[in-house]
């Protein structure tokens, strides 16, 4: 063994770096660290961590073209891959991506015509209107159409991930990683246990959790944040819509089985605390009332059927992507997805062991020259 790594966190990110890093060399030693960072989780948030609440919508088109290429590979891959579809538990169930009159989305378009080919059209917003149930939107609206998009369960794949991973000898300790210590060389983590162990290199992979474990070891939390995602289930059937964002209202959803809808609008609590957010009751009320306007569901009477709050770990520019905590320290974080890493973490996470192996670390903005 050449390297001793760890990655402590096992959501979606960590545990696909993980199997990657193992993976790509039998040289390197891997060990998981995977403690629920809470017990105790409120009855409303969908699941311990976000990789447990999330929505799943994934879709190549995005309007940063660095974001739309790990999106698109990611994509790509999944399509590729029959038992990565398999263990996400992919729905094939096609996207719609609404934009302000003005955008140009020739970057994205181009760019995931290469990688799905005939899977991406461009709408006017007549043509929109004439396919889709939106009840008129603002003039010169275009929308990115993908046949080849829908939404998958980031639990699923991470639990067979987990199990990926411990196939090709990856270790996974169910424990929970106190602090970093990046002194003396090598980086050491503390344990609740009290026991110290030293790596090469160390990953905090650990979504929300991460600007407070950086905190606690003293060390720059590099503009992470914690913030607040929350959708809800209503009851709707909005025929020949499958998953949708609203680039001008915020606005985004999907089907949730037969008779319901998953909707949402983005949430301005920041700095949450993962083992203590709250529904946000009024945000509730807005989702409906704009999805009523938009959409014309839910009913007046239809009451919300679920809704589930939860939290990612934020960043400026966002993006989940590897970076150095400290110059030179072989200690790094692997998060940031921002609320939207589910569709992004395949490539990422390839970038990121490629990263590791090569010693260095790579920004979101380098996502262009990922390989096939
Ligand atoms: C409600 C919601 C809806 C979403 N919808 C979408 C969507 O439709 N499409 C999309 O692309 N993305 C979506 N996302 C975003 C996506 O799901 C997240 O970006 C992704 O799951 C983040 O994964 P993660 O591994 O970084 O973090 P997490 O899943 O939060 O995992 C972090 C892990 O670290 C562990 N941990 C923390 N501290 C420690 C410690 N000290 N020691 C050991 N372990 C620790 C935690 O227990 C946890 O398991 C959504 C997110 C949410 C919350």
């Amino acid at each position: 063994v050449l390297v001793r790594t760890a990655i402590v966190g096992a959501g979606i990110a960590g545990t696909l770096l993980a199997w990657r890093l193992r993976r790509s060399s039998r040289l390197v030693a891997v060990d998981q660290y995977a403690a629920a960072a809470t017990s105790s989780p409120p009855a409303d948030s969908g699941g311990l961590d976000a990789t447990g609440a999330s929505g799943g919508l994934v879709r190549g088109f995005e309007p940063d073209p660095d974001a739309c290429a790990l999106a698109g590979q990611s994509l790509a891959e999944l399509y590729a891959d029959d038992a990565l579809r398999a263990g996400a538990k992919y729905r094939e169930i096609g996207s719609v991506y609404l934009l302000a009159s003005g955008t140009d989305p020739a970057a994205g378009t181009e760019l995931l015509d290469r990688v799905l080919p005939g899977s991406v059209a461009v709408l006017t917003s007549d043509e929109l209107i004439r396919r889709y149930p939106f009840r008129g939107v603002p003039a010169g609206t275009v929308a990115v159409t993908e046949r080849r998009a829908g939404y998958l369960s980031p639990a699923r794949l991470r639990d067979a991930a987990l199990g990926w991973l411990a196939e090709a000898g990856g270790r996974i300790h169910p424990e929970q990683v106190v602090a970093v210590d990046p002194t003396a060389g090598r980086p050491a983590l503390r344990l609740a246990d009290r026991t110290t162990v030293r790596y090469d290199a160390v990953v905090l992979a650990t979504g929300a959790w991460t600007p407070s474990l950086l905190e606690r070891s003293g060390l720059d939390t590099g503009g992470l944040r914690a913030k607040q995602i929350q959708y809800t289930v209503y009851p709707a059937r909005l025929p020949g819509l499958g998953a949708f964002v609203d680039d001008t209202t915020g606005l985004y959803g999907r089907p949730a089985g037969s008779r319901w809808f998953l909707l949402g609008l983005p949430c301005d609590r920041w700095d949450v605390d993962p083992s203590r957010v709250e529904t946000d009751a009024e945000l509730v009320e807005r989702v409906a009332a704009q999805a009523r306007s938009q959409l014309g569901v839910p009913g007046p009477d239809d009451r919300p059927f679920w809704t589930v709050a939860s939290f990612d770990c934020y960043r400026d520019p966002p993006g989940l992507a590897l970076r150095e905590v400290l110059p030179g320290a072989a200690v790094y974080t692997f998060t940031g997805g921002s609320g939207g890493a589910a569709k992004t973490v395949l490539a990422a996470s390839r970038l990121a062991a490629a990263a590791l192996l090569a010693g260095r670390a790579v920004e979101s903005r380098r996502a262009r020259h990922l390989g096939p």
